[in-house]
């Protein structure tokens, strides 16, 4: 296969594994951050255990995909491999209110949450099992007609109401910037989040203190514009092509 863009560099999973994580420290090193305060989610939909296990293998442990289904698949898969260390589930893509019920449980963290209404649905879901469902809110931070997420005026009173279900832990925000080859074009979309998540948390809108996660989380940046949204203060971007290649398939 004829790999002529750089961010392909390496011939596999773990040279490219391996490529974003040296790109994300320099980020990090241009903007006065942590390396450790960013955390790469490796964007797995449509691709196989394989592929997932070449990931895991190099490190891997925190693994984003968009179907719940094909979620709990490859969690099961990957559980039956006896692995010691395990993986981290992130639903990443548009989630049913019909699906909420199967997701409790699997996944540590929900980025995609865009409505009020799939947010009461995760609260009566989770109040049922008992449990705290850990939530980002998605927002559309370019008002693009073809995503889903919150427009941006609306985020605020969203949180305000979410921040009040018992069972739901609201920790940040969640975009996906307009597709571009020109990734300092979203640069302005970034810094809009990243000012929105603190005006959240300093009117204390987002849980405090969860053990696994730096509050609040800023999930932003994919394979076109990570870096972008790392000098910007992302705390979790979500890489896949850059990691596994092109995406063929719509599904397994
Ligand atoms: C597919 C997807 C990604 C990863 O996209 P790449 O451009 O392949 O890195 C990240 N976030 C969401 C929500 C996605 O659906």
């Amino acid at each position: 296969m004829f790999m002529s863009d750089e961010r392909n560099s390496g011939t596999g999973i773990a040279d490219r594994l391996s490529y974003v994580r040296g790109r994300i420290r320099a980020a990090c090193e241009r903007s006065g951050r942590r390396p450790e305060d960013v955390t790469l989610i490796a964007v797995s939909k449509t691709k196989p255990m394989s592929d997932i296990l070449e990931a895991w293998k190099a490190g891997a442990t925190h693994f984003g995909e968009n179907y719940v289904q094909e979620l709990m698949q490859k969690e099961e898969a990957f559980e039956n491999t006896g692995a010691a260390e395990p993986i981290r589930w992130h639903m990443i893509g548009h989630l049913q209110k019909n699906k909420v019920k199967y997701l409790i449980g699997h996944t540590a963290l929900i980025h995609s949450v865009d409505s009020i209404p799939l947010a009461e649905q995760i609260e009566k879901e989770a109040a049922k099992r008992d449990q705290a469902v850990r939530i980002l809110l998605e927002v559309n931070a370019a008002r693009e007609e073809s995503k889903w997420g919150f427009d941006p005026s609306a985020v605020f009173q969203a949180a305000r109401e979410i921040s009040a279900f018992p069972h739901v832990r609201v920790l940040g925000l969640m975009t996906s910037a307009p597709y571009t080859e020109e990734p300092e074009t979203n640069r302005i979309y970034f810094r809009g989040l990243h000012e929105c998540a603190q005006r959240l948390a300093s009117e204390k809108l987002l849980s405090v203190s969860e053990p696994d996660f730096r509050v609040p989380v800023l999930s932003m940046g994919m394979t076109g514009d990570y870096e972008v949204a790392v000098e910007e203060g992302a705390t979790m971007v979500r890489v896949g092509t850059g990691i596994f290649g092109e995406r063929h398939l719509q599904t397994v």
